[in-house]
């Protein structure tokens, strides 16, 4: 076997509409493309000693142990791999279930989809099971070490994609809420929400979080004046730079017992509590001057550590946080409790899981030493023996749930600390004896405020119930239901994406929002370039979805970028789709038009149901996909009796018809007349049918997202395809005696589609100067000649520079023949210079006539039209 190709989709995909994250392997079986897996001596054995859990998938047969029967009975390698690939991740703990094996056209080669959660993992997973079905069928067997170590990798990825528990408890409730989230490419930055309605964060700091409060709250000597002159609590202290100062330092405090930590720390490091000599106060020193330049000197108070959470002002959770420790059974030694403990599947490294490991360092010898034991003692059953002073979780600590117990004036002195410090998420370090008494009573203090507060201790605590308090944080960045998300509108077809992606977008600025957009040409954002290129694909749109001054999108969907990577957002409120043609056919798998519909279908599925799928009428492969889209679907056509839209109208539907030379809408019992198409420049004086079929598109997209007759009225009138933005598309040059018309039609549809506006051109004889390029089907340039028989009074056949492979006059040869088929008396010679063609046809052009090129380079053909002196750009002038 051999893999050819592997794709990652990220987003709504040919495959499917709900699951995203799907990997996608072209597979070539070579030598084991005729061999089922029942005719291959041993394999199902193997199979089945290498990863026995395979008996869980039900497979077709829908049963347990349904897949292996299948194998047992003979299936195709590409359905093994599917399934082996999946499996190996569910070892590897991430659980996966969807999975699609399709043979391609070309026979042994199959297309195997296999559903991912760590995309490196999805990739390695694919990879890994056609190692081992390769290795079973040529052996009978998969080393088991070779099996462990794929396992292990799977879980490295795993591991190493954890976004760590704050944030993980964050976009947890941020899906639950609908509310779209995305990683950004530095600083672990996570937005939710799109465009102008995005709220960022980092771990626990949002948005709102102020520079002021963090800054404040990170240098604990200036939180705590701040904080006594307020009157609060806190610990009496002094900070020093010398050791010589230290005798002092602890005087003031009032003598031991003390703690010293360094100035700027966290997480408990370089930490010394309850000194009690002075050789502990000096080792503290030193140890607090690892981490800092300057020393903290305070004195200690007996207590409880409490973590006390305040989102918004409002205290959200309470935790005690209990020291690592380990409880005697009264046969083990200290060692080999610590070593059970560690064993726990909940503790982890660092912040990734719900515990963390504990680790012995110089301090747990000395609270080992004072409580009379070393490792090696067994201390009696049930006796509590600390092995760290903070009770920092990521020291080994755990944390039991007290939200229920917190006295209410303590609430209030930690609601109203948080003010005094300026934090929107703040966690108070608080030590007292009893946090269900007030904090002045027994004699507690407020220890710190830390800004970006973890919340594993929260929402995972070890003992008592976990608290939402994402969902707090969740209610301050979108309250009372506050938008998140801003209007998708996606739009694709065959021809004629761009045009009505411009149109579209013109037509929401009319609103006043700023309407951010990609087409092939580029990203915008209003009336602004953003970056130029062929911008289809899901990066696009994330660049227009993550800016935060975008208040609607309207994105090109192109079938490149679909097929790729899939869509660039979940669902949109509106799809487009205007047409469904052959081109590009025989690309990635899509062989078929009808595969091809499938493809372009997924803009029209992947749509709320309360948006719209707004869909070409008189297209039967896109009206069809009304049957597919749980959203509401709306219709345009250029044909007032099409009996579709009777019918949709009557049911209460709403639709976009063009019907007496007007562009209308028709909703219940009502036709809106939007505009008469010859005012419309676009439609080039109404003589561009298909052009009025875009604007129909447009207008209605815009229509169902509420925008206004008068607004769509006012777009239409002033969106101007010039040849400066659209080069090469239907750009109309008025040369004063006639006109030239350069376009760059590249597929039979849109041949048709410029056919249409060329038939129109009734004041005098139309001179078609025609070719195409070299890599298009030998079908393709016959049609092309034989449209250009029905629509032209005269053709001048050329090639492009380039032929892309194709043999010098092959392609002429085709289209003359396409020329001959429809007439044997057409007028028409062959001039396989392009510059050369062009000249001719400008040179011969009759008064009043139209001369229609076809180009293979925009660029030059319009600069052949331009040094003929005086040029209008038809459309412009309006
Ligand atoms: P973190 O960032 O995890 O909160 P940190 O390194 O910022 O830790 P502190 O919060 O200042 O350090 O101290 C860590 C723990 O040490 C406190 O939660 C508390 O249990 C204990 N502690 C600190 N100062 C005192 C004190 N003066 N009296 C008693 N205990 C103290
Ligand atoms: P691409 O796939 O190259 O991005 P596109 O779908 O974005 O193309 P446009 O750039 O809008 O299409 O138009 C390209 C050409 O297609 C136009 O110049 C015109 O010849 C033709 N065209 C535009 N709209 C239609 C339509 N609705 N039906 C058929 N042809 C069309
Ligand atoms: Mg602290
Ligand atoms: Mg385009």
């Amino acid at each position: 076997m051999r893999i050819l190709k592997i794709q990652t989709l990220r987003g709504p995909n040919y495959w499917s509409i709900r699951r995203h994250k799907l990997i996608v392997m072209r597979l070539d079986l070579e030598n084991l493309a005729e061999t089922p897996s029942n005719e291959i001596p041993g394999f199902y054995e193997g199979l089945v000693e290498a990863l026995p859990s395979l008996e869980g998938h039900y497979c077709s047969p829908g049963c347990r142990g349904g897949f292996l029967m299948r194998v047992r009975e003979g299936t195709m390698m590409g359905h093994i791999v599917e399934h082996v690939a999946l499996e190996l991740q569910e070892l590897a703990g991430m659980h996966v279930g969807f999975g699609r094996t399709r043979e391609t056209a070309t026979p042994g080669i199959f297309q195997v989809v296999i559903e991912y959660l760590n995309e490196e993992a999805g990739r390695y997973a694919g990879r890994a099971a056609v190692r081992l079905c390769q290795s079973i069928a040529d052996r009978g067997r998969y080393p088991k070490a070779e099996l462990e170590q794929d396992i292990q990798d799977l879980k490295d990825f795993w591991r190493d994609s954890s976004l760590g528990p704050s944030t993980e408890a964050i976009v947890k409730e941020a899906e639950k809420r609908g509310i779209p989230w995305m990683q950004l490419s530095a600083r672990f930055l996570i937005q939710l929400g799109y465009g102008v309605n995005q709220k960022r964060m980092q771990a626990t700091m949002t948005h709102n979080t102020g520079i002021l409060g963090v800054e404040l709250a990170c240098d604990k000597e200036a939180t705590k004046r701040i904080l006594a002159a307020a009157g609060a609590p806190v610990p009496r202290g002094t900070v020093i730079n010398f050791l010589d100062d230290l005798e002092e330092a602890i005087e003031y405090v009032g003598g031991y017992p003390i703690v010293i930590k360094p100035l700027d720390g966290n997480h408990g490091r370089g930490i010394t509590i309850d000194i009690r000599t002075w050789e502990e106060a000096e080792a503290a020193y030193e140890a607090a001057r690892q981490v800092s330049r300057s020393i903290i000197v305070e004195k200690y108070y007996v207590g409880r550590d409490h973590r006390v959470l305040v989102v918004n002002g409002k205290v959200v959770a309470v935790a005690e946080r209990v020291p690592a420790h380990i409880v005697g059974n009264g046969r083990s030694t200290i060692a080999e409790l610590i070593e059970e403990t560690n064993q726990d599947p909940n503790r982890g490294e660092g912040h990734d899981n719900v515990l963390t490991k504990i680790e012995l360092d110089r301090t747990s010898y000395q609270l080992l030493e004072r409580q009379g034991y070393t490792l090696n003692s067994v201390p009696p059953r049930d006796t509590i023996c600390y092995l760290r002073a903070t009770a920092n979780l990521s020291t080994g600590g755990s944390a039991v749930d007290r939200t229920d117990e917190i006295h209410p004036e303590n609430i209030w002195l930690a609601q109203r600390v948080v003010r005094i410090i300026g934090l929107d998420v703040a966690g108070l370090d608080i030590v007292t004896t009893d946090i269900s008494r007030p904090l002045r009573e027994m004699d507690g203090v407020i220890v710190e405020v830390n800004a970006a507060p973890g919340f594993r201790m929260h929402v995972a605590p070890s003992q008592g119930i976990p608290r939402n308090v994402a969902g707090a944080v969740m209610d301050m960045l979108f309250p009372n239901e506050q938008p998140s998300r801003i209007p998708i509108l996606s739009v694709t077809g065959t021809n004629g994406k761009t045009t009505t992606t411009r149109l579209l977008a013109h037509i929401y600025k009319q609103t006043g929002k700023v309407v951010g957009y990609t087409t092939t040409d580029g990203t915008y954002i209003g009336d602004f370039l953003v970056e130029a290129g062929d911008n289809t694909g899901p990066q696009s749109a994330h660049v227009i979805l993550q800016d935060p001054t975008v208040e609607v999108a309207v994105l090109e969907s192109a079938r490149g970028g679909i097929l790729r990577s899939g869509l660039g957002f979940e669902s949109a409120n509106v799809g487009i789709v205007l047409n469904v043609a052959a081109d590009h056919l025989g690309i990635g798998d899509i062989d078929t038009i009808d595969q091809l519909a499938n493809l372009k279908s997924v803009v029209a599925e992947a749509v709320f149901p309360d948006g719209y799928a707004v869909l070409n009428a008189d297209d039967r492969r896109v009206a069809a996909m009304a049957q597919k889209t749980k959203a509401n679907v709306a219709y345009f056509t250029m044909n007032p009796d099409s009996e579709l839209v009777r019918q949709h109208i009557q049911k209460g539907g709403v639709a976009a018809i063009y019907e007496n030379g007007y562009l209308s809408i028709v909703k219940g019992d009502w036709t809106h007349r939007i505009e008469r198409a010859e005012n419309i420049p676009l439609t080039m004086g109404g003589r561009a049918p298909f052009m009025i079929a875009n604007a129909l598109a447009a207008a209605l997209a815009a229509f169902v997202q509420n925008v206004t007759i008068e607004q769509i009225r006012a777009g239409l009138k002033t969106f101007r395809a010039s040849v400066s933005q659209t080069p090469g598309r239907m750009n109309l040059f008025n040369l004063g005696n006639y006109h030239a018309l350069v376009d760059y039609a590249h597929n039979p549809a849109s041949y048709e589609a410029l056919g249409s506006f060329v038939r129109n051109w009734n004041t005098g004889a139309r001179i078609g100067v025609v070719g195409g390029p070299g890599d298009r089907r030998d079908e393709d340039f016959v049609t092309l000649g034989k449209l250009a028989a029905d629509i032209f009074d005269y053709i001048i056949v050329k090639e492009d520079d380039d032929t892309r492979g194709r043999p010098r006059g092959s392609a002429s040869e085709l289209i003359t023949e396409g020329i001959i088929q429809v007439n044997r008396d057409a007028r028409y010679e062959v001039i396989m210079d392009e510059t050369a063609a062009i000249n001719k046809a400008l040179d011969t052009a009759p008064d009043n006539g139209l001369v229609v090129i076809l180009p293979e380079s925009v660029n030059r053909a319009i600069k052949l039209i331009k040094v003929r002196g005086l040029v209008k750009e038809e459309i412009q002038q309006n």
